[in-house]
């Protein structure tokens, strides 16, 4: 079974991997799997962006999207449009595919796109035109910093192991598995309002949902940084000799968060 790998961690956005897809697949015929891509409105691998925190705590995040190849679709279960290979990839079959709009909305991921101009409902093959010929995808084999990743599920058995799949909830068993995927933060920054310096070395520490505890020290800047939190409520203490200790109780947690500057008081 075939399955792709992405390492959010190693994506700098690029968008390699999104022009990539288009240049594999605008204006080239690759039958029995696809037909040409259009050249806009398309994005068959789409490199999505989402802005975490407030300034100047602010962090981008790059998620690479791309269809699932699910091994229990639902796609399949609403159309013999679409079928699955024995290798895993699943596929939109062009000419089944013509003249049905509706299957734009057969995929709870949202990752079949309508082509206007070719009446046919479209999506990611997998390269399957490449791999038939023992390449990689292109979008795969496009990305330098090895986010991207393309083989047997048995090749990745480690890495499967820890990742996290979208919406696991729609009971699709997706075959994309994602490593690293952006969770939430907590940074903040404090100083001494008399000296009117930052306070390095503070020890803050952060609690949370389900016995959650982190410990960090304000860095020589003053900041201070929680990463990769799930949601939920969480109680912030900072600690510094010579200075009261700051207690933040009852942080709600639901977006990235730059909780400001934190004054500490002899
Ligand atoms: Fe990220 Fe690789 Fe895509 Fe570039 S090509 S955006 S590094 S996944
Ligand atoms: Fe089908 Fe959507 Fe899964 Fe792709 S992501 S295999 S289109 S259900």
């Amino acid at each position: 079974m075939k399955v792709f790998v992405i390492d959010i961690a190693k994506c700098n956005g690029c968008y390699g991997c999104q022009l990539a897809c288009k240049d594999e697949h605008v204006n080239n015929d690759w039958m029995p799997y696809a037909k040409p891509q259009p050249d806009t409105g398309h994005f068959w691998m789409k490199l999505n962006e989402k802005t975490h925190g407030q300034v100047p705590k602010v962090k981008l995040e790059y998620t690479p999207y791309t269809c699932m190849h699910c091994a229990d679709p639902a796609c399949v279960k609403k159309s013999d449009a679409f079928y699955k290979r024995e290798d895993g990839l699943v596929i939109l079959d062009p000419l089944k595919a013509e003249g049905k709009k509706e299957l734009v909305d057969a995929c709870p991921y949202g990752v079949i796109y309508w082509n206007e101009s070719l009446n046919i409902a479209q999506k990611c093959t997998g390269c399957a035109h490449l791999v038939d010929e023992g390449q990689l995808p292109h979008c795969v084999d496009f990305c330098a910093t090895g986010a991207l990743r393309f083989g047997e599920a048995e090749e990745f058995a480690a890495e499967i192991a820890q990742a996290e799949v979208m919406l696991p909830e729609q009971g699709t068993r997706p075959n994309v598995y994602y490593l690293n995927l952006p969770k939430l933060f907590i940074g903040g920054e404090v100083w001494d309002p008399i000296a009117d310096d930052i306070v390095e070395g503070a020890k803050v520490t952060l609690t949370g949902p389900n016995g959650f505890t982190a410990e960090t020290l304000s860095d020589d800047f003053g900041d201070f940084w929680f990463r990769q939190l799930n949601a939920g409520t969480y109680t912030l203490k900072i600690e510094a000799p010579g200075f009261q200790p700051v207690v933040k109780e009852a942080i709600a947690l639901t977006d990235s968060l730059n909780i400001g500057d934190i004054p500490l008081n002899k």
